[in-house]
């Protein structure tokens, strides 16, 4: 009980802290519709450099959407939307070509499947984005690739291709991958539903450490046990909209909203 208050403690600490760094990404009033049905009606969320933000929510609810507009695999109608100072879409002018293309190099993603390129190695999934989309030099790039396998465990496996290794190595490839664009927000999608208890709690780790160093990261997430012990904030969407926002503390275990309330009840 104790180091329950303790960690409360520390998210609420750790989110007073963030939420006086910069945004890392915003978005304000954001809608999207599919035909008739409005999916995000008016969405606004930022995070903000160091802060761990999770956006949970009952099937159906928006995430996937919200998440795929804010990583530009598919555009919201409406919105203010921004990278740092970048400005990528307004409500006046819409979305901004060449802020579109700066900004893709801001932001990196872990997929749930991991989506790997299997002819690849390893070492060669880490390098091609930063080679062929970043055009940075390749031994630059290799030895950063080589640092970041390191610093994950997967040194002896960079010749290898991603078959030969087991869904924990594959994802630590990818977070390898997305890590290698220098970006400064990281998106996960369903981070830990593949993974066993000892390597969701290496995740958590993994990622402390990196909101530690500034990075800011956005995790989608249908474990409420997760979110609960990884997250800064966190949001709950539900049928579009963020019905509640807080710490954890607040949102999970002290949800004031009744969607919330019945959403986690019948999650327990
Ligand atoms: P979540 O990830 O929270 O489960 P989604 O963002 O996947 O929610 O979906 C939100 C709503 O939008 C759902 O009603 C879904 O059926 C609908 N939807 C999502 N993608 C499309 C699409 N490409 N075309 C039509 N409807 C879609
Ligand atoms: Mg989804």
């Amino acid at each position: 009980k104790n180091d329950a208050r303790t960690a409360t403690d520390a998210a609420a600490s750790r989110q007073a802290a963030a939420s006086g760094r910069p945004a890392a990404v915003t978005v304000r009033g954001a809608r999207k519709a599919f035909g008739s049905k409005e999916v995000l009606r008016d969405v606004s969320l930022t995070i903000h450099e160091g802060e761990i933000l999770s956006l949970i929510g009952p099937s159906g609810a928006g995430k996937s959407t919200m998440l795929r507009c804010m990583t530009l695999l598919d555009r919201f109608d409406s919105a203010d939307f921004s990278y740092g100072d970048l400005e990528v879409c307004t409500p006046e002018r819409g979305y901004l070509p060449q802020a579109v293309r700066e900004a893709r190099m801001r932001f990196g993603i872990v997929f749930q499947n991991y989506n790997l390129f299997p002819h690849m190695t390893v070492l060669q999934n880490v390098t091609d984005a930063p080679v062929v989309v970043q055009r940075r030099d390749k031994a630059e790039v290799e030895e950063q690739a080589r640092a970041l396998l390191a610093r994950l465990g997967l040194t002896e496996h960079a010749d290898k291709v991603p078959d030969q290794l087991s869904g924990g190595q594959q994802q630590r490839v990818a977070i390898a991958r997305a890590l290698c664009m220098n970006p400064r927000v990281i998106y996960f999608d369903e981070a830990t539903s593949a993974l066993d208890p000892k390597l969701t709690a290496d995740m958590q780790q993994l990622m402390r450490e990196l909101a530690d160093e500034g990075m800011a990261i956005g995790i989608v997430t249908h474990e409420m046990g997760f979110a609960r012990s990884v997250s800064d904030r966190v949001c709950f969407l539900f049928d579009g909209q963020i019905a509640e926002e807080g710490t954890p503390e607040e949102v999970i275990e002290h949800p004031v909203d009744e969607r919330t309330r019945s959403f986690l009840s019948r999650a327990e």
